[in-house]
Protein backbone atom coordinates (compact mmCIF):
# COMPACT_ATOMS: atom_id res chain seq x y z
CA UNK A 1 0.00 0.00 0.00
CA UNK A 2 1.36 3.05 -1.30
CA UNK A 3 0.66 6.83 0.24
CA UNK A 4 1.69 9.47 -1.91
CA UNK A 5 2.08 13.69 -1.32
CA UNK A 6 1.83 15.88 -5.08
CA UNK A 7 2.64 19.25 -4.89
CA UNK A 8 1.12 21.03 -6.82
CA UNK A 9 -1.76 21.65 -9.13
CA UNK A 10 -1.03 22.82 -12.25
CA UNK A 11 -1.06 21.26 -16.07
CA UNK A 12 2.03 19.15 -15.44
CA UNK A 13 0.41 17.91 -12.15
CA UNK A 14 -3.16 17.47 -13.14
CA UNK A 15 -2.03 14.99 -16.02
CA UNK A 16 0.63 12.71 -13.08
CA UNK A 17 -2.59 13.40 -10.63
CA UNK A 18 -5.08 11.24 -13.53
CA UNK A 19 -2.65 8.74 -14.62
CA UNK A 20 -1.92 8.02 -10.72
CA UNK A 21 -5.25 7.41 -10.43
CA UNK A 22 -5.68 4.77 -13.38
CA UNK A 23 -2.89 2.99 -11.18
CA UNK A 24 -4.77 2.82 -8.16
CA UNK A 25 -3.39 -0.98 -7.14
CA UNK A 26 -0.02 1.42 -6.70
CA UNK A 27 -1.29 4.67 -5.83
CA UNK A 28 -3.53 3.80 -2.99
CA UNK A 29 -3.53 7.11 -1.24
CA UNK A 30 -2.73 10.09 -2.17
CA UNK A 31 -2.68 14.28 -1.60
CA UNK A 32 -3.05 16.86 -3.46
CA UNK A 33 -1.02 20.23 -2.26
CA UNK A 34 -0.47 23.46 -3.26
CA UNK A 35 -0.85 26.77 -2.89
CA UNK A 36 -4.28 26.96 -4.25
CA UNK A 37 -6.19 24.45 -2.49
CA UNK A 38 -9.23 25.22 -4.32
CA UNK A 39 -7.59 24.36 -7.64
CA UNK A 40 -6.80 20.52 -5.69
CA UNK A 41 -10.05 20.35 -4.62
CA UNK A 42 -11.74 20.56 -8.13
CA UNK A 43 -9.67 18.06 -9.68
CA UNK A 44 -10.40 15.52 -6.53
CA UNK A 45 -14.02 15.99 -6.95
CA UNK A 46 -13.49 15.48 -10.85
CA UNK A 47 -11.51 12.19 -10.23
CA UNK A 48 -12.85 10.83 -6.85
CA UNK A 49 -15.87 8.94 -8.83
CA UNK A 50 -13.38 7.53 -11.50
CA UNK A 51 -10.68 6.01 -9.43
CA UNK A 52 -10.55 3.72 -6.38
CA UNK A 53 -7.11 5.83 -5.16
CA UNK A 54 -8.50 7.89 -2.03
CA UNK A 55 -7.84 11.56 -2.67
CA UNK A 56 -7.13 14.02 -0.10
CA UNK A 57 -6.50 17.93 -0.67
CA UNK A 58 -4.13 20.42 1.65
CA UNK A 59 -2.71 23.41 0.99
CA UNK A 60 0.84 24.32 1.42
CA UNK A 61 3.46 27.24 0.61
CA UNK A 62 6.31 25.33 -0.73
CA UNK A 63 8.71 27.54 -0.05
CA UNK A 64 7.90 27.21 3.36
CA UNK A 65 10.29 23.95 5.44
CA UNK A 66 8.13 24.30 8.46
CA UNK A 67 5.10 24.17 6.70
CA UNK A 68 6.26 21.10 4.63
CA UNK A 69 7.69 19.23 7.62
CA UNK A 70 4.41 19.57 9.97
CA UNK A 71 2.09 18.46 6.33
CA UNK A 72 4.46 15.82 5.10
CA UNK A 73 4.85 14.84 9.32
CA UNK A 74 0.99 14.52 9.61
CA UNK A 75 0.23 13.01 6.25
CA UNK A 76 3.00 10.28 6.40
CA UNK A 77 3.67 9.75 2.80
CA UNK A 78 6.02 6.74 1.38
CA UNK A 79 7.33 9.36 -1.55
CA UNK A 80 6.70 12.94 -2.02
CA UNK A 81 6.26 14.06 -5.61
CA UNK A 82 7.38 17.55 -6.16
CA UNK A 83 5.12 18.97 -9.14
CA UNK A 84 5.35 22.55 -8.07
CA UNK A 85 7.66 24.91 -9.80
CA UNK A 86 12.04 24.27 -9.99
CA UNK A 87 12.19 27.31 -7.54
CA UNK A 88 10.22 25.07 -4.08
CA UNK A 89 12.93 22.24 -5.26
CA UNK A 90 15.73 22.45 -2.65
CA UNK A 91 13.10 23.04 0.34
CA UNK A 92 10.81 20.07 -0.65
CA UNK A 93 14.23 18.10 -0.37
CA UNK A 94 14.79 19.87 3.00
CA UNK A 95 11.50 18.47 4.24
CA UNK A 96 12.31 15.17 3.01
CA UNK A 97 15.11 14.35 4.57
CA UNK A 98 13.49 16.01 7.74
CA UNK A 99 10.75 13.59 7.80
CA UNK A 100 12.61 10.33 6.31
CA UNK A 101 10.68 10.18 2.81
CA UNK A 102 11.53 10.01 -0.77
CA UNK A 103 11.53 12.73 -3.16
CA UNK A 104 11.09 13.41 -6.64
CA UNK A 105 10.72 16.26 -9.73
CA UNK A 106 10.06 16.33 -13.65
CA UNK A 107 12.71 19.81 -13.37
CA UNK A 108 16.28 20.91 -11.57
CA UNK A 109 16.24 23.16 -9.23
CA UNK A 110 16.58 26.78 -10.24
CA UNK A 111 15.73 30.24 -7.60
CA UNK A 112 12.97 32.70 -8.15
CA UNK A 113 15.06 35.66 -7.20
CA UNK A 114 17.71 35.36 -9.69
CA UNK A 115 19.42 38.63 -7.80
CA UNK A 116 19.97 37.72 -4.71
CA UNK A 117 23.73 38.06 -4.04
CA UNK A 118 24.52 34.97 -2.68
CA UNK A 119 22.59 32.60 -5.04
CA UNK A 120 24.28 35.04 -7.36
CA UNK A 121 27.89 34.63 -6.41
CA UNK A 122 28.20 31.07 -6.57
CA UNK A 123 26.18 31.10 -10.03
CA UNK A 124 28.92 33.66 -11.23
CA UNK A 125 31.75 30.70 -10.19
CA UNK A 126 30.07 28.25 -11.92
CA UNK A 127 29.66 29.99 -15.30
CA UNK A 128 33.16 30.70 -15.32
CA UNK A 129 34.39 27.07 -14.11
CA UNK A 130 31.59 25.12 -16.43
CA UNK A 131 31.10 27.81 -18.98
CA UNK A 132 27.66 27.77 -19.84
CA UNK A 133 25.46 30.79 -17.91
CA UNK A 134 21.73 28.85 -17.92
CA UNK A 135 20.52 29.67 -14.52
CA UNK A 136 19.87 26.33 -13.64
CA UNK A 137 22.16 23.24 -12.81
CA UNK A 138 22.52 20.25 -11.14
CA UNK A 139 25.16 20.94 -8.65
CA UNK A 140 22.47 22.62 -6.01
CA UNK A 141 20.11 19.09 -6.18
CA UNK A 142 23.88 16.80 -5.84
CA UNK A 143 24.86 18.71 -3.17
CA UNK A 144 22.14 16.80 -1.26
CA UNK A 145 23.27 13.37 -2.72
CA UNK A 146 25.46 12.64 0.45
CA UNK A 147 22.62 13.23 2.97
CA UNK A 148 19.87 11.34 1.10
CA UNK A 149 22.46 8.13 0.74
CA UNK A 150 23.45 8.59 4.76
CA UNK A 151 19.23 8.56 5.27
CA UNK A 152 18.75 5.49 2.91
CA UNK A 153 16.63 7.83 0.84
CA UNK A 154 15.89 8.41 -2.66
CA UNK A 155 15.85 11.48 -4.82
CA UNK A 156 15.10 10.95 -8.30
CA UNK A 157 15.56 14.24 -10.06
CA UNK A 158 13.74 15.64 -13.26
CA UNK A 159 11.35 12.74 -14.33
CA UNK A 160 9.54 14.42 -17.40
CA UNK A 161 9.89 13.93 -21.05
CA UNK A 162 12.91 15.77 -21.38
CA UNK A 163 14.34 15.63 -18.45
CA UNK A 164 13.15 12.34 -18.13
CA UNK A 165 12.46 9.95 -20.64
CA UNK A 166 15.13 11.03 -23.07
CA UNK A 167 17.88 10.04 -20.59
CA UNK A 168 16.15 6.39 -19.79
CA UNK A 169 16.25 6.56 -23.93
CA UNK A 170 19.97 6.86 -23.55
CA UNK A 171 20.46 4.36 -21.26
CA UNK A 172 18.25 1.88 -22.77
CA UNK A 173 20.53 2.43 -26.05
CA UNK A 174 23.68 2.44 -23.78
CA UNK A 175 22.66 -0.84 -22.40
CA UNK A 176 20.85 -2.57 -25.88
CA UNK A 177 21.96 -0.81 -28.80
CA UNK A 178 25.51 -0.04 -28.46
CA UNK A 179 29.04 -0.47 -27.19
CA UNK A 180 30.09 2.94 -26.81
CA UNK A 181 28.04 6.13 -27.66
CA UNK A 182 29.56 8.77 -29.64
CA UNK A 183 26.86 11.42 -30.16
CA UNK A 184 23.57 12.25 -28.77
CA UNK A 185 21.11 14.58 -30.22
CA UNK A 186 17.76 15.13 -28.24
CA UNK A 187 14.88 16.78 -30.99
CA UNK A 188 11.96 18.04 -28.63
CA UNK A 189 9.18 19.10 -31.68
CA UNK A 190 6.18 20.34 -31.14
CA UNK A 191 3.88 20.39 -34.00
CA UNK A 192 0.85 21.37 -32.22
CA UNK A 193 -1.08 24.98 -32.98
CA UNK A 194 -3.48 26.79 -30.26
CA UNK A 195 -4.69 29.04 -32.40
CA UNK A 196 -2.83 31.86 -29.89
CA UNK A 197 -0.75 34.52 -31.46
CA UNK A 198 1.80 34.03 -28.37
CA UNK A 199 1.46 31.47 -26.09
CA UNK A 200 4.05 28.80 -24.01
CA UNK A 201 3.18 24.96 -23.44
CA UNK A 202 3.99 24.98 -20.05
CA UNK A 203 4.49 27.71 -17.13
CA UNK A 204 5.63 30.97 -19.29
CA UNK A 205 7.97 32.54 -16.80
CA UNK A 206 10.08 28.78 -16.38
CA UNK A 207 9.64 28.12 -20.51
CA UNK A 208 10.61 31.83 -21.26
CA UNK A 209 13.63 31.77 -19.10
CA UNK A 210 14.25 28.62 -20.60
CA UNK A 211 14.77 29.72 -24.08
CA UNK A 212 15.76 33.07 -23.88
CA UNK A 213 19.11 31.65 -22.89
CA UNK A 214 22.07 31.32 -24.68
CA UNK A 215 21.75 28.17 -26.22
CA UNK A 216 24.93 25.43 -25.26
CA UNK A 217 25.91 22.20 -26.10
CA UNK A 218 28.64 19.69 -24.50
CA UNK A 219 31.81 18.84 -27.14
CA UNK A 220 34.50 17.22 -26.61
CA UNK A 221 34.36 17.27 -22.50
CA UNK A 222 33.57 20.76 -22.56
CA UNK A 223 30.56 23.48 -22.82
CA UNK A 224 29.91 25.49 -26.28
CA UNK A 225 28.13 28.58 -25.32
CA UNK A 226 26.42 30.40 -28.42
CA UNK A 227 23.78 33.37 -28.53
CA UNK A 228 20.00 32.16 -28.18
CA UNK A 229 18.30 30.67 -31.24
CA UNK A 230 22.18 31.12 -33.07
CA UNK A 231 22.33 27.55 -34.74
CA UNK A 232 18.77 26.42 -36.43
CA UNK A 233 18.40 23.28 -38.31
CA UNK A 234 15.63 22.26 -40.39
CA UNK A 235 14.24 18.14 -39.63
CA UNK A 236 11.84 16.12 -41.05
CA UNK A 237 9.78 14.91 -37.80
CA UNK A 238 7.51 11.58 -38.42
CA UNK A 239 3.89 12.22 -38.09
CA UNK A 240 4.84 16.06 -38.00
CA UNK A 241 6.80 17.39 -41.09
CA UNK A 242 9.04 19.50 -41.54
CA UNK A 243 9.75 22.41 -38.62
CA UNK A 244 12.83 24.35 -37.74
CA UNK A 245 14.75 23.81 -34.88
CA UNK A 246 17.07 25.42 -32.42
CA UNK A 247 20.26 24.71 -30.32
CA UNK A 248 19.13 25.16 -26.47
CA UNK A 249 21.18 24.76 -22.63
CA UNK A 250 19.19 21.76 -21.60
CA UNK A 251 19.49 20.44 -18.32
CA UNK A 252 20.01 17.09 -19.18
CA UNK A 253 23.03 17.18 -21.04
CA UNK A 254 25.08 17.94 -18.03
CA UNK A 255 23.67 14.85 -16.36
CA UNK A 256 23.64 12.55 -20.06
CA UNK A 257 27.75 13.87 -19.76
CA UNK A 258 28.64 12.99 -16.76
CA UNK A 259 26.86 9.74 -16.68
CA UNK A 260 28.08 8.60 -20.72
CA UNK A 261 31.61 9.96 -20.23
CA UNK A 262 32.57 8.38 -23.95
CA UNK A 263 30.03 10.38 -25.49
CA UNK A 264 31.80 12.97 -27.68
CA UNK A 265 28.95 16.07 -28.11
CA UNK A 266 25.63 16.44 -27.28
CA UNK A 267 23.14 18.73 -28.45
CA UNK A 268 19.24 19.86 -27.60
CA UNK A 269 17.55 21.05 -30.09
CA UNK A 270 14.00 22.53 -29.84
CA UNK A 271 11.49 23.47 -32.44
CA UNK A 272 9.75 26.95 -32.49
CA UNK A 273 7.54 28.99 -34.98
CA UNK A 274 8.29 32.36 -36.76
CA UNK A 275 5.58 34.02 -34.70
CA UNK A 276 6.72 32.67 -31.19
CA UNK A 277 10.53 33.61 -31.65
CA UNK A 278 9.28 37.11 -32.82
CA UNK A 279 6.92 37.91 -30.16
CA UNK A 280 9.78 36.25 -27.91
CA UNK A 281 12.03 38.82 -29.05
CA UNK A 282 10.31 42.05 -28.90
CA UNK A 283 9.11 41.21 -25.19
CA UNK A 284 13.03 40.62 -24.65
CA UNK A 285 13.78 43.87 -26.00
CA UNK A 286 11.04 46.04 -24.10
CA UNK A 287 12.46 44.10 -20.83
CA UNK A 288 9.32 42.27 -20.29
CA UNK A 289 11.29 38.63 -19.87
CA UNK A 290 13.35 40.43 -16.81
CA UNK A 291 13.14 38.56 -13.81
CA UNK A 292 14.42 41.82 -11.95
CA UNK A 293 12.12 44.03 -9.80
CA UNK A 294 10.69 47.13 -10.95
CA UNK A 295 8.48 50.16 -9.27
CA UNK A 296 5.01 50.26 -11.13
CA UNK A 297 3.28 52.73 -9.47
CA UNK A 298 4.30 52.57 -5.85
CA UNK A 299 4.07 48.82 -5.95
CA UNK A 300 7.33 46.25 -7.15
CA UNK A 301 6.17 43.71 -9.79
CA UNK A 302 8.44 41.41 -11.50
CA UNK A 303 7.86 41.96 -15.49
CA UNK A 304 8.40 38.18 -16.64
CA UNK A 305 5.77 37.45 -13.56
CA UNK A 306 3.23 40.13 -14.50
CA UNK A 307 3.47 39.13 -18.29
CA UNK A 308 2.52 35.72 -16.98
CA UNK A 309 -0.76 37.14 -16.19
CA UNK A 310 -1.16 38.10 -19.10
CA UNK A 311 -1.05 35.41 -20.94
CA UNK A 312 -3.25 32.25 -21.68
CA UNK A 313 -3.08 29.32 -18.47
CA UNK A 314 -1.18 26.66 -20.06
CA UNK A 315 -4.11 24.38 -19.08
CA UNK A 316 -6.22 26.22 -21.10
CA UNK A 317 -4.90 25.26 -24.32
CA UNK A 318 -5.70 21.74 -24.04
CA UNK A 319 -9.29 22.13 -26.01
CA UNK A 320 -7.45 24.26 -28.47
CA UNK A 321 -4.17 22.53 -29.44
CA UNK A 322 -4.18 20.40 -32.53
CA UNK A 323 -1.31 18.49 -33.86
CA UNK A 324 1.51 16.17 -32.24
CA UNK A 325 4.11 16.16 -30.45
CA UNK A 326 7.49 14.08 -31.36
CA UNK A 327 10.45 13.56 -28.61
CA UNK A 328 13.29 11.64 -29.01
CA UNK A 329 17.03 11.31 -28.94
CA UNK A 330 19.14 10.04 -32.18
CA UNK A 331 22.79 8.31 -31.20
CA UNK A 332 25.33 7.78 -33.58
CA UNK A 333 28.65 5.44 -31.79
CA UNK A 334 29.81 1.31 -32.43
CA UNK A 335 28.10 -2.10 -31.77
CA UNK A 336 30.29 -4.73 -32.50
CA UNK A 337 33.15 -2.75 -34.33
CA UNK A 338 30.64 -1.33 -36.52
CA UNK A 339 29.64 2.42 -36.68
CA UNK A 340 25.66 2.67 -35.91
CA UNK A 341 23.04 5.15 -35.84
CA UNK A 342 19.60 4.61 -34.10
CA UNK A 343 17.19 7.12 -33.28
CA UNK A 344 14.03 5.96 -29.98
CA UNK A 345 11.00 8.91 -29.81
CA UNK A 346 7.56 8.98 -29.18
CA UNK A 347 4.53 10.89 -30.98
CA UNK A 348 2.04 12.15 -28.98
CA UNK A 349 -0.88 13.76 -30.11
CA UNK A 350 -2.55 16.83 -28.47
CA UNK A 351 -6.36 16.45 -29.06
CA UNK A 352 -6.04 12.67 -27.86
CA UNK A 353 -4.38 13.68 -24.63
CA UNK A 354 -6.92 16.25 -24.41
CA UNK A 355 -9.88 13.66 -24.38
CA UNK A 356 -7.94 11.31 -22.05
CA UNK A 357 -6.96 13.94 -19.02
CA UNK A 358 -8.08 16.64 -20.31
CA UNK A 359 -5.04 18.64 -21.02
CA UNK A 360 -2.64 19.52 -24.31
CA UNK A 361 0.33 16.86 -24.91
CA UNK A 362 3.13 19.24 -23.18
CA UNK A 363 1.68 18.24 -19.69
CA UNK A 364 0.50 15.31 -21.08
CA UNK A 365 4.53 14.09 -21.96
CA UNK A 366 5.52 15.09 -18.62
CA UNK A 367 3.03 13.96 -16.18
CA UNK A 368 3.23 10.92 -17.72
CA UNK A 369 6.45 10.05 -16.81
CA UNK A 370 6.11 12.05 -13.53
CA UNK A 371 3.71 8.73 -12.68
CA UNK A 372 5.73 6.09 -14.22
CA UNK A 373 9.09 7.74 -12.12
CA UNK A 374 6.75 7.38 -9.14
CA UNK A 375 6.07 4.17 -10.41
CA UNK A 376 9.50 2.64 -10.17
CA UNK A 377 10.12 4.25 -6.80
CA UNK A 378 7.32 2.65 -4.73
CA UNK A 379 6.92 -0.95 -6.77
CA UNK A 380 10.87 -1.12 -5.61
CA UNK A 381 12.56 -0.68 -8.81
CA UNK A 382 14.53 2.11 -8.65
CA UNK A 383 15.64 2.80 -5.19
CA UNK A 384 19.01 3.11 -4.54
CA UNK A 385 20.12 5.48 -1.80
CA UNK A 386 21.26 8.64 -2.99
CA UNK A 387 20.31 11.99 -5.51
CA UNK A 388 20.06 10.85 -9.26
CA UNK A 389 18.88 11.35 -12.23
CA UNK A 390 17.06 9.21 -14.65
CA UNK A 391 19.94 7.44 -17.10
CA UNK A 392 21.56 5.96 -13.80
CA UNK A 393 18.52 3.79 -13.34
CA UNK A 394 17.34 0.35 -15.22
CA UNK A 395 15.50 2.31 -18.26
CA UNK A 396 13.12 -1.41 -19.13
CA UNK A 397 10.75 -1.22 -16.61
CA UNK A 398 10.50 2.76 -16.93
CA UNK A 399 10.12 2.33 -20.80
CA UNK A 400 7.58 -0.67 -20.94
CA UNK A 401 5.39 1.61 -18.28
CA UNK A 402 5.54 4.34 -20.33
CA UNK A 403 4.37 2.27 -23.53
CA UNK A 404 1.79 1.23 -21.07
CA UNK A 405 0.40 4.22 -19.71
CA UNK A 406 0.75 6.50 -23.26
CA UNK A 407 3.74 7.15 -23.95
CA UNK A 408 4.77 4.36 -26.67
CA UNK A 409 8.19 4.33 -28.06
CA UNK A 410 9.08 4.50 -31.85
CA UNK A 411 12.59 3.05 -32.94
CA UNK A 412 13.95 4.19 -36.53
CA UNK A 413 17.29 2.29 -37.42
CA UNK A 414 17.92 4.63 -40.43
CA UNK A 415 17.37 8.08 -39.13
CA UNK A 416 18.65 11.03 -40.89
CA UNK A 417 21.79 12.72 -38.84
CA UNK A 418 21.12 16.31 -38.24
CA UNK A 419 24.18 18.24 -39.53
P1 LIG B 1 2.12 25.33 -13.52
O1 LIG B 1 2.49 26.76 -13.36
O2 LIG B 1 0.97 24.96 -14.40
O3 LIG B 1 1.83 24.69 -12.09
C1 LIG B 1 2.66 24.90 -10.99
C2 LIG B 1 1.92 24.46 -9.75
O4 LIG B 1 2.79 24.63 -8.64
C3 LIG B 1 0.66 25.23 -9.45
O5 LIG B 1 -0.31 24.34 -8.97
C4 LIG B 1 1.11 26.20 -8.36
O6 LIG B 1 0.08 26.58 -7.47
C5 LIG B 1 2.09 25.33 -7.63
N1 LIG B 1 3.02 26.15 -6.84
C6 LIG B 1 3.83 27.13 -7.29
N2 LIG B 1 4.51 27.67 -6.26
C7 LIG B 1 4.11 26.99 -5.15
C8 LIG B 1 4.44 27.08 -3.79
N3 LIG B 1 5.32 27.99 -3.32
N4 LIG B 1 3.85 26.25 -2.93
C9 LIG B 1 2.95 25.31 -3.36
N5 LIG B 1 2.59 25.19 -4.64
C10 LIG B 1 3.17 26.02 -5.53
O7 LIG B 1 3.45 24.57 -13.99
P2 LIG B 1 3.55 23.28 -14.93
O8 LIG B 1 2.57 22.28 -14.46
O9 LIG B 1 3.57 23.72 -16.32
O10 LIG B 1 5.04 22.78 -14.56
C11 LIG B 1 5.26 22.00 -13.40
C12 LIG B 1 6.73 21.56 -13.37
O11 LIG B 1 7.01 20.72 -14.49
C13 LIG B 1 7.74 22.71 -13.46
O12 LIG B 1 8.78 22.45 -12.56
C14 LIG B 1 8.24 22.64 -14.89
O13 LIG B 1 9.54 23.16 -15.02
C15 LIG B 1 8.23 21.13 -15.08
N6 LIG B 1 8.24 20.71 -16.49
C16 LIG B 1 9.08 19.68 -16.84
C17 LIG B 1 9.11 19.22 -18.14
C18 LIG B 1 9.94 18.03 -18.47
O14 LIG B 1 9.81 17.51 -19.59
N7 LIG B 1 10.79 17.52 -17.60
C19 LIG B 1 8.31 19.84 -19.20
C20 LIG B 1 7.38 20.84 -18.71
C21 LIG B 1 7.37 21.27 -17.41
P3 LIG B 1 -0.86 27.87 -7.75
O15 LIG B 1 -1.65 27.50 -8.95
O16 LIG B 1 -1.67 28.03 -6.54
O17 LIG B 1 0.08 29.02 -8.02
Amino acid sequence: MSRVLIIGCGGVATVAISKCCQVSEVFEEIMIASRTKSKCDALAAKLAPKTKTKITTASVDADNVDELVSLIKSYGPDLVMNIALPYQDLSIMDACLECGVNYMDTANYEPENTNDPAWRAIYEKRCKELGFSAYFDYSWQWNYAKKFEEKGLTALLGSGFDPGVTQSYCAYAKKHEFDSIDTIDILDCNGGDNGCAFATNFNPEINLREVSAPGSYWENGKWIEIPAMSIKREYDFDMVGKKDMYLLHHEEIESLAKNIPECKRIRFFMTFGQSYLDHMRCLENVGMLSTTPVMFEGKEIVPIQFLKTLLPDPASLGPKTKGKTNIGCIFTGKKDGKDKTWYIYNVCDHEESYREVGSQAISYTTGVPAMCGALMMLTGKWTTPGVHTVEEFDPDPFIEALDKYGLPKTISTNPILVE
